[in-house]
């Protein structure tokens, strides 16, 4: 076997499969404004199919995403299944969920008997108000904060949440997620924003950076850095104290494309090698056609091989992803 690469060098590990483009949250840093286009979701034993190829080529850890994924019913036969399958040492992938939570606590339990290893949980503010003015969507706090508290009941471990910060909506919620974070026993990761949402209303000026967060969450508590693995894409912190962890993905301030791992899969199909691809690869269509598992695998390999070198947010001629973020499954 010789493991899926790039002609940059990199080893391709992780690949996220998103299983709906559809939402019922209307983030104002993902879907800013119109609703755009919704692609077909494909038949899971799609998905499943793809998913075996790729494992075959190297691929380790397999993240579930959308759109919001938990919305496509028959999600959790889809992780049983994942999990059935081997990687090329012979043994289970790790099959991981981004969910938005809400409607994660009468799930929790039937996806962990399912096989999921993980879940990450994406909460922009710990205050119901302030969750409701993001998310554009009322009432929704105390359904996710139950989603959260249902995934560590059924063991999911570690479960994650990631929060977005933007300027003028959450900056100043950093010091009670830290405190949050102790108290629920999870991890919360900062995400700068990325210019990938709808209306295209990003700018410099509204990603609130690393540098600004952990300067924010040193008025709550110090923080000492924890060393992290190569292909780590989180700064991982923990509270001096010992009592609690977070993480910050800075992919604006300091990107980590140099050591990225991973590829996606649209819920329509299409292979996508960066966020901020201008292109994607029909795998959908080809296996449409009929083509065998050979051919499969040799179409996989020469798309991964062009996968692009870096991002270029914030450059001049910067030329905006051919998707936004709920379209390609963050
Ligand atoms: N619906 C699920 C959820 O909310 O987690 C999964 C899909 S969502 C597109 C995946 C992740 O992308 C979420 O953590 C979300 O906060 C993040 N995200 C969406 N738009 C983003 C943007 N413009 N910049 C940074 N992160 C973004």
């Amino acid at each position: 076997m010789t493991h899926l690469t790039d002609k940059h060098g990199r080893t391709i590990t992780d690949l996220r499969i998103a299983v709906t483009d559809r939402c019922n949250y209307r983030c104002v840093y993902c879907r800013t404004g119109t609703d755009g286009p919704l692609y077909s979701d494909l038949p899971f034993s799609d998905y499943l199919r793809m998913a075996r190829l790729f494992l075959e080529l190297g691929i380790e850890k397999i993240r579930i995403t959308g759109g919001e994924p938990l919305l496509r019913n028959g999600v959790v036969e889809f992780v049983r299944e994942l999990s059935k399958l081997r990687t090329w040492r012979g043994i289970p992938p790790e099959v991981a969920l981004t969910t938005n939570g809400h409607l994660l606590s009468g799930l929790a339990q039937p996806l962990k008997d399912a096989g999921l290893s993980r879940v990450t949980v994406s909460m922009d503010a710990v205050d119901p108000d302030r969750f409701a003015r993001i998310t554009r969507v009322s009432h929704g706090y105390e359904s996710v904060l139950d989603g959260i508290r249902a995934a560590r009941s059924a063991g999911l471990d570690p479960v994650k949440v990631n929060c977005v910060l933007v300027r003028g909506f959450n900056e100043d919620q950093v010091p009670a997620f830290g405190q949050f974070a102790r108290q629920e026993g999870i991890v919360v990761r900062f995400i700068e924003f990325m210019p990938l949402e709808e209306d295209r209303v990003w700018s410099p000026a509204t990603v609130v950076r690393l540098e600004e967060i952990l300067a924010r969450m040193a008025e709550f508590q110090p923080l000492v850095e924890i060393p992290r693995g190569a292909s780590e894409t989180a700064l991982r912190y923990r509270f001096a104290d010992g009592i609690g962890e977070i993480g910050i993905i800075a992919p604006v301030s300091h990107p980590f494309c140099g050591h990225c791992s991973r590829v996606r899969i649209t819920s329509d199909g299409k292979i996508r090698t960066c966020l901020f691809s201008v292109w994607d690869h029909d795998l959908a269509e080809l296996m449409r056609r009929g083509a065998d598992d050979a051919t499969v695998l040799q179409f996989i390999r020469g798309v991964v091989d062009r996968k692009e070198a870096r991002h270029h947010i914030g450059e001049p001629g910067f030329v905006p992803a051919s998707r936004t973020m709920v379209h390609i499954g963050g």
